[in-house]
């Protein structure tokens, strides 16, 4: 494969950005291969700088769940182009954006939209903690939250309660009030709740998490996650940057049955364009400025390209009911065909998955959370990452994130990639 353009993007990006990238996961530091730069997608299709194609299972982490360059969403996006990019003002984009949310997410009243999945949880959690009053909060270590200070914390193990922040520039004093728990063990939860039962604003969970591999909430774990919460006035904060609008339009909550206090957007609300939202029950909504006394503001937010993209991309999703049905066939058929080529090749790996998300886990043990999850060969999964890049197939490259299926995918597209992981599987086989 061709990587001439690719490399030399690569020597001068380096010269000029911080490991030549944007987004730290870019740069490929735990693998072994040359970034590859886009120059376009489209559908279930992206292309390099070099002219090569790949079948993409990474859809820009999330948003492309139609596939990419939508001709729906690019139509809307033109048109509001030539009316203008940017006012600063209130639009009716805005208002039609809130209300296709708030009527598809019924629990989710009021809603303010941001820029960045990031913003969302950063500005749902200082929400949390102005309408209660309190500032502990609680994460599971191995969820994502975006890099704002407070959620920079897996905690390593034996500090399991401290603060502990993962990245330097953080004061110890913007963690002090993060505490961490196990994933699926609300063993670890509960303890936290009787040390500080009065103290904690809110639980924030990626309700299936997607940031350590694809891992599901056990039977019960959200419900009682729930009850815990609403005991102890506790906010619940669905992180639903990843699976909102993908495990169906009322996302995870709707999926489980659970109704958090405050949820999270990002990804596909954007239909590609930089956008998040929080929203949530009304009477904690009512607190944002400037009804209420919790400030969060943003220059570009409600930006009406953006708004134009997310809604034309929110309406699909919600009038052609066969998208969820026809990609969860779609995901299904991706994890069962890795499985099979693991049996007939005799390898040991675990699949998880739901929906159009899958992670292939190079590791024999059950994962089921943070600690389960870093069990996995890494090694190997560099390894497999060069091989399916290298036939083809454009995938995270590190093993602690998902594959993603858009509704364009085909089956084709699906079993051509099954066959690249069985000639894998079988290449690795002793
Ligand atoms: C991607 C992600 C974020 C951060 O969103 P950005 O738009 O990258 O800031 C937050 N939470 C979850 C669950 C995510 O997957």
């Amino acid at each position: 494969m061709k990587t001439i353009v690719s490399k030399e993007l690569r020597e001068r990006a380096v010269k000029v950005m911080p490991g030549g990238v944007n987004s730290p996961v870019r740069a490929y530091y735990a693998v072994k291969e040359i970034p590859r730069f886009i120059e376009r997608a489209k559908g279930a299709y992206i292309y390099d700088s070099d002219g090569n194609k790949y079948t993409d299972y990474i859809g820009s982490w999330g948003p492309m769940i139609l596939g990419h360059n939508d001709e729906r969403i690019v139509e809307a996006v033109k048109k509001q182009l030539e009316k203008g990019m940017s006012y600063g003002a209130s639009t009716q984009l805005e208002v039609e954006m809130a209300e296709l949310i708030t009527s598809l997410v019924p629990w989710c009243e009021r809603v303010r939209m941001v820029n960045s999945g990031t913003e969302a949880v950063m500005s749902a959690v200082r929400l949390a903690r102005g309408f209660t009053c309190r500032d502990k909060i609680i994460k599971f270590d191995g969820c994502y939250h975006g890099h704002s200070d407070m959620l920079l914390v897996k905690a390593g193990s034996g500090v399991l309660t401290q603060g502990i922040p993962d990245s330097a520039g953080v004061p110890a004093n913007c963690t002090a009030d993060t505490l961490t728990a196990k994933y699926n063990d609300m063993s670890s939860v509960q303890s936290l709740f009787e040390e500080y039962p009065n103290d904690i604003a809110c639980v924030v969970i990626e309700p299936v998490a997607g940031n350590m591999g694809v891992v599901l909430p056990k039977d019960g774990f959200l419900k009682d996650l729930r009850k815990l919460c609403t005991k102890h006035g506790t906010l619940l904060i669905f992180d639903e940057v990843i699976t909102g609008f993908r495990l169906g339009t009322d996302g995870a909550a709707g999926r489980f049955g659970i109704t958090p206090d405050l949820v999270t957007y990002g990804k596909i609300i954007g239909g590609g364009m930089p956008v998040g939202a929080y929203g949530g029950r009304r009477d904690i909504m009512n607190c944002v400025a400037p009804e209420g006394n919790v400030y969060q503001a943003g220059t570009l937010s409600g930006n009406p390209v953006a708004m134009a993209a997310g809604i034309t991309q929110l309406k699909i999703l919600n009038e052609d009911k066969n998208i969820y049905a026809n990609i969860e066939v779609l995901g299904e058929r991706l994890r069962n065909g890795i499985k099979n080529a693991a049996h007939n090749a005799g390898v040991n790996v675990t699949v998880n998955g739901i929906g159009s998300l899958s992670t292939l886990f190079f590791c024999k043990n059950e994962v089921t959370d943070y600690e389960s999850a870093l069990k996995s060969d890494t090694k190997a999964y560099s390894e497999y990452f060069s091989h399916m890049l290298n036939s083809g197939n454009f995938i995270a490259p590190s093993q602690f994130e998902a594959m993603f299926v858009s509704a364009v995918h085909t089956e084709n597209d699906i079993d051509k990639t099954i066959n690249d992981i069985q000639k894998f599987f079988d290449s690795i086989k002793n």
